[in-house]
């Protein structure tokens, strides 16, 4: 496989980022400088079809005019208020995002790790209050392999050994169960146990699908268990996987909705925890917030993202041209490639153990002007914004399949 050269400007700014930038993340030696729709360019001119879409914060694609015009135009009237204030932005948005999801109210946050915290906090506080679990005894059962975030809290019950060494001592009340497993979910459940929070698809962890059922099954227990299914959405949310909301693949409604990512549309961090009043009521003033949390310059840019998705029909572009990539991408003969999976423009290439990892295959593919990166030692991502024409897609094929046979 490709040895990647570099060349002298990259070389620049790949030093000066080592130099200053702590070292939490080992990128592609590509550093972009532009980008439109489904391509970016790199400092030295060259041109990518980005597969990643900023593991999709950027369904919308790159700057997409009608967000830029948003962001824009709020940037002429004011961009941060705080929430000591009220601004005319943040209702709209919230009005709009619970129409589109169909949930009571929605609790605005930054990013998708704020979003998850928020939901932990409000269905613990719901077990408190309306389920009578005695206090500090709150549970919520999570799933093996699982990726909600960041924080100290969330890597506490994380299986992912790396994400949490040293980082200790962790938030206690996690319980953690296999993914894909309804039954050892059940058996998991106590008395205390307020919610089960999962991902329908689970991203960072492989773009791992669960057994067909699956969602549909552990929402049912959770209904007759009196549990809060808090779905993870971050990633598989707004069109990603050919719905709306992974979860509608089996006509499940959660009880709380975590949403992020592509809300801001590509050009902001904009993340929610969306639920009926049951749950949302149990926050009073003072209980929970955020600075920058419902900033009508965010509002303004959620609101385009969300219209931009439903006008554009991105889900159902999803559903139509994920189900033909997948096809064709299972009909290269690859003696490196174990399976390929995934739903809608969420999908991931597994690379046989014996052909080595999956990062030399990124890089090979760099090399051919596609952006993809590896999740999981041996699985390539192909999640590309939703936005890309059909064409586009199929001219990506020929590269692909030169790089999956090579
Ligand atoms: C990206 C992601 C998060 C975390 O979002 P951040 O904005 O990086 O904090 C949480 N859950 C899932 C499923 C994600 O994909």
């Amino acid at each position: 496989m490709s040895k990647q050269t570099i060349l002298p400007r990259t070389g620049e700014f790949l030093a000066e980022a080592d130099r200053y930038g702590a070292h939490n993340y080992k990128p592609l030696p590509v550093v972009v400088e532009r980008a439109e729709g489904v391509w970016m360019w790199d400092v030295e001119g060259r041109k990518y079809l980005d597969m990643l879409a900023a593991y999709s914060a950027l369904n919308q694609g790159h700057r997409h005019p009608a967000i830029l015009q948003a962001a824009r135009e709020q940037m002429e009237k004011v961009t941060v208020t705080s929430r000591a204030f009220h601004n005319d932005q943040m209702g709209s948005f919230l009005r709009e995002l619970c129409e589109a999801t169909g949930f009571d109210k929605a609790l605005p946050m930054n990013t998708g790790a704020e979003a998850v915290e928020t939901a932990i906090k409000m269905v613990r506080k719901w077990g408190y209050q309306k389920k009578g679990i005695p206090e500090g005894k709150a549970e919520i059962i999570v799933l093996e392999n699982n990726f909600h975030g960041r924080t100290t809290t969330i890597v506490g019950f994380s299986s992912e050994e790396q994400y949490r060494a040293g980082f200790g001592p962790f938030t206690p009340g996690f319980k953690l169960v296999p993914y894909g497993d309804a039954k050892a979910f059940e058996d998991a459940v106590t008395e205390n146990t307020v919610g089960f929070l999962m991902e329908p698809i689970q991203g960072e962890g492989g773009v791992i699908v669960p057994p067909e059922g699956y969602l549909a099954c552990t929402a049912r227990i959770c209904r007759e268990r009196g549990i809060a299914f808090m779905a993870d959405e971050i990633q598989t949310g707004l069109g990603r996987t050919g719905r709306f909301f992974c979860c509608d693949w089996e006509d499940v409604k959660p009880d709380v909705l975590i949403v992020g990512k592509a809300l801001g549309g590509g050009v902001y961090p904009v993340s929610a925890a969306i639920a009926d009043d049951e749950f949302m009521d149990v926050f009073h003033p003072g209980d929970h917030g955020s600075t920058f949390g419902g900033n009508p310059l965010g509002a303004a840019v959620g609101r385009a993202a969300l219209r931009v998705i439903v006008e554009e029909k991105l889900s159902e572009r999803s559903a139509e041209l994920g189900a033909w990539f997948m096809e064709e991408l299972r009909s290269i003969d690859s003696p490196h490639v174990q399976e390929v999976r995934g739903k809608g423009l969420m999908i991931g290439v597994v690379i046989k153990k014996s052909s080595g990892p999956a990062r030399p295959f990124c890089e090979a593919l760099q090399d051919r002007g596609i952006l993809a990166k590896e999740t999981h030692e041996q699985v390539i991502r192909f999640a590309p914004p939703l936005i890309i024409p059909k064409g586009v897609l199929a001219d990506a094929l020929a590269p692909i399949r030169e790089v999956l046979l090579g």
